[in-house]
């Protein structure tokens, strides 16, 4: 039997990059302690800023929303959770039970956004690949819009190492670089755009899986059916990481030195105007989601 270093009972987990073996409560403790390191090292949230996080139902987001609540037990901020309903039939109520109760058990207030509510069906869109990435278009503006319109200072997401490194290597090899303020811990918001936070930058999905486990943090164990079946890096940096132990964090915390280094804007030096449409906040005349909008006539 495996000893917990801490305390001596039995370990549920050998953490490889650390050299820890830790037993259920020890681990608990111990992730609860990394992501507050993280959040203190790069100011992810500020003194008496009104946080809101977005959770799906999905680990990540789960484990995210958990340790936040207690984080915001002792630090200086206030945190409410969002969910957006996209619509999707059978995984969108299914999500929605589990944030609810979710929600419930961490006594967290939930407000919860409909898509359709904005003229948007997902079912009308033709392709898997298309659907998926208008998701992502509409939870990125209603999450900035409903944040804003409701007094919130920022919006925490579930963004994980692993979210980071695949997202940073499919950019870098297509020669996209325009990314860099996405890869940070915080972004910083400008005009009608919130700042954006990513409390577990440093973590990882499994230990985000591992925290929900041990502290029964209620999750939803499925993907969305619309979601690409396989993220290949996603494989690759789980290789490197086995390997490697302690890869992923250090990559992504070097990562974040050398953005900083250069010295980077919340708008990436990029123009941006208003949307005609809706006057948000978008690179071109009409904003993705007004065209998204567009494309989309919902059934009556
Ligand atoms: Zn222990
Ligand atoms: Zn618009």
């Amino acid at each position: 039997m495996i000893r917990c270093r801490f305390c001596g009972k039995r370990a549920v987990e050998v953490l490889k990059q650390y050299r820890l073996s830790l037993c259920r409560d020890c681990y608990v403790k111990f992730y609860e302690r990394q992501v507050e390191r993280a959040v203190k090292r790069y100011k992810i949230v500020k003194s008496g800023e009104k946080v809101l996080a977005c959770v799906s139902g999905g680990k990540d987001s789960s484990a995210m929303l958990a340790v936040m609540k207690s984080l915001s037990e002792t630090a200086d901020f206030k945190l409410e959770a969002m969910f957006i309903d996209l619509g999707i039939r059978d995984y969108s109520e299914m999500s929605l039970n589990v944030v609810e109760k979710l929600c419930e058990k961490l006594d967290v207030n939930l407000n919860v956004v409909r898509l359709s509510d904005y003229g948007i069906r997902l079912e009308n869109i033709n392709t898997k690949r298309k659907k998926c990435s208008a998701c992502g278009t509409a939870k990125r503006y209603l999450m900035n819009r409903f944040a804003r319109e409701n007094g919130f200072d920022c919006v925490a997401t579930g963004h994980t190492s692993d979210d980071i490194l695949a997202f940073f290597f499919k950019n870098w090899l297509s020669g996209n670089f325009s990314w860099s303020a996405k890869f940070l811990p915080r972004t910083e918001g400008f005009d009608k755009m919130v700042t954006k936070v990513r409390p577990l930058y440093l973590s990882s999905e499994k230990e985000n899986m591992l925290y929900c486990v041990c502290r029964s943090v209620p999750f939803l164990n499925e993907n969305c059916p619309y979601a690409p079946s396989k993220d290949v890096w996603k494989d690759i940096i789980y290789d490197i990481e086995r390997k490697k132990p302690g890869f992923k964090r250090c990559f992504v915390m070097n990562l974040v030195k050398y953005l900083k280094s250069k010295t980077h804007t919340g708008s990436n030096g990029e123009s941006y105007r208003y949307c005609r449409l809706c006057g948000e906040i978008t690179t071109s005349d009409i904003c993705a989601f007004c065209r998204l909008k567009q494309r989309n006539t919902p059934v009556k």
